[in-house]
């Protein structure tokens, strides 16, 4: 991390400043993400949600147009409270830090919180969702954010999968990554998960038999979803009791993962969630 004194407020004007490079770094490479344990989600939402669920927040970055945002100076007020460092950024070196097509008025960095197969104890209605080897960031998103939206208990991603700190991913979360728990389980702690799970373990998969609106779902329970290429591994789908299938008509050979997650966490929670 920089030299810079936490807490305080700091004028940035240039693009070789180091903290500046920094969240640069954080944004383009899973290894500055890895090795510092922060992460950058951009915009005053994020930011918002992020301070609201109590994350460790290192740094907020606020643009020229945000300095007299309501919104966002409470939001630099209550970082700089915990400790973070605010930047005031000129609006070329914020562009710098953020996408061309949607510049941001404010950008944070915070620390990653992830839990392990330890940490997990299946309890209560929400269901949780295991992803095998999830490869895209969007998808990955999104999935969060439906869990989210069904009041889901957590995200398990198993294996090698993409990093749920890169900032396609933290976008497409919508904010959702402030409250959805997220663990990260080797596929030997997942089935040792699956074989002692309290609830349903359903597994969707194409060959799966049985329709998935017909299963009596026992919660809290355990979704797993497959790999967007090559499906779910064939000793994980072993591990789950129920293999689950989504009908298709035309010529379609498989539903977008994410897709897929949401119809079924929708037909599990049929009876819980309400207007
Ligand atoms: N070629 C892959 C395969 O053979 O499984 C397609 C994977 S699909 C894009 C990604 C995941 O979404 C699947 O592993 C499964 O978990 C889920 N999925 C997609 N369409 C589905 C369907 N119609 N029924 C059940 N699961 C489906």
């Amino acid at each position: 991390m920089s030299e810079q004194r936490q807490g305080a407020v700091k004028q940035i004007t240039s693009h070789s400043n180091p903290i500046v490079k920094e969240i640069k770094g954080l944004v383009a490479q899973r290894k500055h993400r890895s090795q510092s344990g922060l992460f950058v989600a951009e915009g005053l939402k994020l930011a918002t949600d992020a301070l609201a669920a109590g994350w460790g927040v290192r740094y907020l970055a606020i643009g020229t147009e945000a300095r007299d945002n309501p919104i966002a100076q409470k939001a630099a007020a209550t970082a700089k409270a915990r400790g973070a460092l605010i930047l005031e950024v000129s609006t070329a070196v914020m562009s710098a830090m953020t996408r061309k097509d949607n510049p941001q008025m404010v950008v944070g960095v915070y620390e990653q919180k992830i839990l392990t197969a330890k940490d997990i104890e299946p309890a209560g209605t929400g269901p949780w969702v295991a992803l095998d080897r999830v490869r895209d960031p969007g998808n990955l998103g999104t999935i969060i954010r439906t869990v989210d939206a069904v009041g889901g208990a957590g995200v398990m991603l198993v294996g090698d999968c993409t990093d749920p700190f890169a900032v396609e991913a933290v976008r497409a979360t919508m904010g959702s990554l402030f409250h959805v728990p997220l663990a990260k389980v080797s596929k030997d702690a997942f089935k040792a998960l699956a074989g002692k799970w309290p609830g349903t373990v359903a597994a969707t998969h194409l060959k799966g038999s049985v329709d998935y609106r017909t299963p009596q779902y026992a919660e809290p329970v355990l979704l797993v979803m497959g790999n967007e290429q090559q499906g779910l591994e064939d000793d994980m789908a072993a591990a789950c009791a129920t293999l689950i299938r989504i009908p298709q008509a035309g010529q379609a050979d498989s539903l977008n993962l994410a897709v897929a997650t949401g119809i079924a966490l929708y037909e599990i929670r049929r009876n819980q969630l309400e207007l």
